[in-house]
């Protein structure tokens, strides 16, 4: 019996247990399916279903599901061991369920039984039509015995199918249980796993195909060599120590620091690759800012696809904030629409509310788009905006291209005359820009038209993707616990090139190769402490 003990509920997890649990959403659908994972996940499915032939490995057989006790009858617990007959009386308790993905499905944590001569086929009630498909350990998801049994999608059936298991002896998966069985029995490892998690959140194609990435080990093999070279390394260390009589020469300061360095190198690309990484795993924030009525809300819109923020020409009535996510480049980027940044009149509390929250916004904002009414007059509040973006991540977009310009021609080429702000030479298009931001775009558009709109995609892109775009291929860090334990690693080779410097004894040194090891390892889940598997598997819901 295997046993491992993990801190979230319940405190130990028996892996040789039957488990049972609704894979698909909770709602009704076309279909719905439960699986079973275990030893005994055959023998559970068994009796509920209607077989004309034996399982099969990887074959899906079509029949009949059959509720033993009738349709309608609750199914009875092991309260009494010794009864027969389905009771009445003690019914499967509603639920008590240890996380939100449990909630509202009812189901009792209590192991349940028919009782000798319950199940009995021939006389059932069909309850569904259903399609049952059987994997074989260990050519399963998660090793064990597999049966996956997809109903009509009603949450009726499929609960009333895990209450059958469950009465059979299976227990109800814990969240993520079967995606840890599968990394507990080296089928996946924990980057593997992650992207399981990842590939089911993703919002968009190409963050599943990330993920998907993930999941066929592209971090995992990029990790591998840099182990390796590190491994070789600490082998070579400790063959000079131990061997140290014998004739096995000890290393040179020169080689260790230079096979020290090979390894660094990768892995600081590596630790650069989090930045994409987040970018594409959690998308970002475009705060949407101007003056009131200069069209940000047409323009959210117009980015938007369909008709969300309030458009009103009146100005500085979209006093909250608006967001919704479009997906630009595969990247998920939440767009903000602030209310009009002004001067608020004193009696015009809303506004000053608003206000307030555009500047939350564009503070929390990974990228600002300043809108400004090309035709009217750079003012005050424009001027103060552009500042405040100076420095930072921005698109300047002169709306309403489609009518005449302030300044006669429209022209972009001398923003600072419009603005006032005086024009650097050689820090870009603008004027406005700061030289941490040399080329911020300008770019005209019309939400009325939608002329520019295309252009201020593209612009949009470039800043999303900018210069990643040869690293989509690769495997990369996409979570904060990568990134700490790679710079954990990166700061332990630092400590041994100081320490090979220092002329320090090979163990000592050892102490630190070991101490970038262990991390590296942590990331692929090596050697794994129960903290690393309950953050990890407590975020995945039951069924995965
Ligand atoms: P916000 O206060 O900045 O959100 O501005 P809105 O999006 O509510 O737009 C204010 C007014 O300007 C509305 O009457 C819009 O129809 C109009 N508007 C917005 N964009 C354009 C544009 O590109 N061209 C023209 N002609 N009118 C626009």
């Amino acid at each position: 019996m295997t046993l491992i003990n993990i801190p979230w509920p319940p405190i130990s997890m028996n892996l040789d247990d039957t488990i049972v649990a609704i894979a698909t959403p909770p709602g009704r659908g076309g279909i719905g399916v439960v699986r079973l994972a275990g030893p005994e996940a055959r023998a559970i499915a068994k009796p509920m279903l209607r077989l004309s032939r034996e399982l099969e490995p990887n074959r899906a057989i079509h029949c009949d599901l059959i509720d033993p006790c009738g349709a309608d009858t609750p199914v009875r617990e092991t309260a009494d061991p010794a009864s027969t007959h389905v009771g009445t009386d003690a019914f499967v308790r509603p639920a008590e369920p240890s996380s939100a993905d449990l909630k509202g499905r009812g189901f009792s944590r209590n192991n349940s039984a028919f009782g000798e001569g319950a199940l009995a086929p021939e006389g059932a009630t069909r309850i569904d039509e259903v399609v049952v498909t059987y994997f074989a350990k260990p050519h399963s998801y998660t090793t064990d015995d597999i049966i996956e049994i997809s109903a009509h999608g009603s949450p009726v059936v499929l609960r009333r199918i895990v209450e059958l298991a469950l009465a059979q002896g299976a227990r109800l998966a814990e969240p993520g249980e079967f995606t840890m069985r599968a990394f507990l029995n080296g089928r996946l490892d924990l980057t593997q796993a992650e992207a399981v998690r990842d590939l089911i959140d993703s919002q968009t194609l190409f963050q599943a195909k990330v993920a998907a990435q993930q999941l066929e080990g592209a971090l995992s093999n990029r990790l591998k060599p840099i182990k390796k070279n590190l491994v070789d390394l600490i082998a070579l260390l400790e063959a000079g120590i131990d061997f140290a009589e014998d004739d096995v020469s000890i290393a040179q300061d020169a080689t260790i620091l230079d096979r020290i360095a090979k390894i660094k190198a990768p892995l600081e690309q590596l630790a650069a690759t989090i930045t994409y990484g987040k970018l594409v795993h959690q998308g970002l924030t475009m705060a949407i800012v101007g003056r009131p009525n200069v069209g940000k809300s047409s323009l959210f819109n117009r980015l938007v696809e369909r008709e969300r923020a309030i458009v009103t020409a009146q100005p500085g009535t979209t006093r909250d904030l608006v967001s919704e996510t479009v997906s630009i480049g595969g990247i998920p980027v939440e767009l903000v629409d602030t209310a009009g940044i002004r001067r608020a009149p004193n009696d015009a509390e809303a506004e000053t509310i608003g206000i307030k929250k555009s500047m939350e916004a564009l503070a929390d904002a990974d990228l600002v788009l300043v809108v400004i009414d090309r035709t009217q007059p750079v003012s005050e509040e424009d001027r103060e905006l552009l500042t405040q973006v100076e420095a930072r991540p921005a698109i300047v977009v002169e709306n309403k291209s489609d009518l005449p310009s302030s300044c006669g021609d429209g022209r972009l080429a001398r923003p600072a005359e419009r603005t006032g702000v005086p024009d650097k030479p050689g820090v870009g298009l603008t004027g406005w820009s700061s030289s941490a931001t040399p080329m911020t775009p300008v770019i005209p558009t019309s939400a009325l038209t939608g002329e520019g709109i295309p252009a201020l995609r593209a612009a949009i892109l470039h800043h999303v993707a900018g210069d990643f775009t040869t690293q989509q291929e690769s495997g990369f860090l996409t979570s904060v616990r990568h990134q700490r334990l790679v710079n954990d690693a990166l700061t332990a080779l630092v400590a041994a090139t100081s320490a090979v410097a220092a002329r320090v004894p090979h163990e000592m040194l050892l102490l630190d190769l070991y101490a970038a090891l262990r991390p590296l390892d942590e990331i692929t889940g090596a050697t794994t402490t129960d903290d690393i598997l309950n953050l990890i598997f407590g975020t995945f819901c039951i069924g995965k």
